[in-house]
């Protein structure tokens, strides 16, 4: 599933290649996404200069001349550039065609992705309550210990909350812990303030880092085969249960913590 690294990766990838260009057409092919895609947008896009790309949480927003495009890739989606005549294939559900000859295209073939339009993007239902970039200074060690307190859910339920914080998947979560030295299972109200400077710091570090390895391969993205970036570095705690710690050679435990699985060194997170 792609995860903040990926999308800010996606991001990154299509910028140059649409900020500054007009969509002369929206071509929607299936409009049976997670949620449908609303009659009209093709009307309300099309002709719109695209002023800048960004991204909030997991959703990349296409700021145009009259609103935004507020697309989402869910668990298999991708977005890509392609010449305007490339075929379209059984998964691709809608394009953006643009007046410098190529076209951004929306490949998803399980469809929980989605394409929103809004003029007030960030006031969406879908935004409007959602914690802080991990990314930006307002994230910090005061702010997440201070959001804890009175909380008895775990410390890692507590920092993958998007009302919390956006963007800390289940494999940033568990690395993040591991590095910070925490305990998963810890309840989020009973850890220091100093150990959440620590956590925010490896929250970070992790994302920084597999951000940067997501542009590694932005190549093979360029190239169009619709496959985004993914985080290649190595993981020290997910998905090695029954490995060694590679710091204490204590072997990595596994658990089910809120329906998904925990990963963590009993030695080195306390
Ligand atoms: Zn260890």
């Amino acid at each position: 599933m792609p995860e903040l690294p990926e999308v800010e990766t996606s991001r990154r990838g299509i910028e140059p290649w649409i900020v500054d260009t007009a969509i002369t057409r929206v071509i929607v092919r299936n409009r049976r996404l997670r949620w449908p895609i609303a009659r009209g947008v093709e009307r309300r896009l099309q002709g719109q200069p695209i002023h800048s790309v960004d991204r909030r949480a997991k959703y990349l927003l296409i700021n145009t001349g009259n609103g935004t495009a507020i697309l989402h890739l869910g668990m298999t989606g991708s977005v890509f550039i392609v010449d305007n005549d490339t075929p379209a294939g059984i998964h691709d559900h809608f394009d953006f065609e643009l007046d410098s000859g190529k076209m951004l295209r929306f490949r998803d073939p399980r469809r929980f992705g989605s394409f929103h339009w809004s003029d007030d993007p960030l006031a969406h239902p879908l935004l409007v309550n959602l914690g802080p970039e991990p990314l930006n200074d307002e994230f910090d060690g005061e702010y997440l210990w201070r959001k804890s307190r009175g909380r008895r859910v775990s410390v890692k339920q507590f920092i993958m909350n998007a009302q919390i914080v956006v963007g800390v998947g289940n494999i940033y979560a568990s690395e993040s812990l591991f590095l910070a030295g925490i305990n998963p299972k810890r309840a989020a109200g009973r850890i220091a303030r100093l150990r959440y400077d620590a956590l925010v710091d490896s929250i970070k570090d992790i994302l920084d880092r597999a951000i940067k390895a997501g542009g590694t391969t932005l190549r093979d993205f360029y190239g169009g085969n619709g496959e985004p970036g993914y985080f290649k570095q190595q993981l020290e705690v997910y998905d090695r249960d029954g490995e060694h710690c590679r710091r204490c050679n204590t072997v990595i435990s596994a658990f089910v913590q809120g329906q998904r699985s925990t990963y963590y060194c009993k030695s080195c997170q306390t």
